[in-house]
């Protein structure tokens, strides 16, 4: 509230300085006034709208990197080459490549995803 008090006044104030300077040049001082007043007005919600356009666009941004990172994940591999261990990021979604750090060698890396049957502790301890 105390908020747009102020801004009214500022408008205001700022309308009124115009008015009063534009009416040493003969011109009406309402007139001056209530256009000032619009201007202002169409600019700070041209303004307020860019500004929540930036922040719109900033949230994206980071949405789209933290979905890119969700989807890498660092693993400690050896060269297929020379066994040199190194580590690399591996991404789910595309070809995983990488050079050897010591030998320059160019690997392909291959993701295996393999399923398994679990023991389930409680049949252990009732036998
Ligand atoms: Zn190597």
């Amino acid at each position: 509230m105390k908020g747009l008090l102020t801004s009214i006044l500022l408008v205001s104030g700022v309308s009124v300085a115009a008015a009063l300077f534009f009416s040493e040049f003969n011109v009406g001082f309402w007139k001056t006034f209530i256009f000032i007043t619009l201007i202002q007005i169409v600019a700070w919600n041209v303004y307020t709208a860019y500004q929540k356009a930036k922040i719109i666009r900033a949230q994206q941004e980071i949405e789209k990197e933290y979905v890119q990172s969700l989807s890498k994940q660092q693993v400690q591999v050896p060269c297929a080459a020379c066994n040199h261990m190194q580590v690399h990021l591996v991404d789910l979604n595309s070809d995983n490549k990488f050079e050897c750090e010591a030998c320059n060698q160019k690997n392909a890396l291959y993701i295996n995803i393999e399923t398994a049957a679990m023991t389930v502790v409680e049949d252990v301890k009732t036998r």
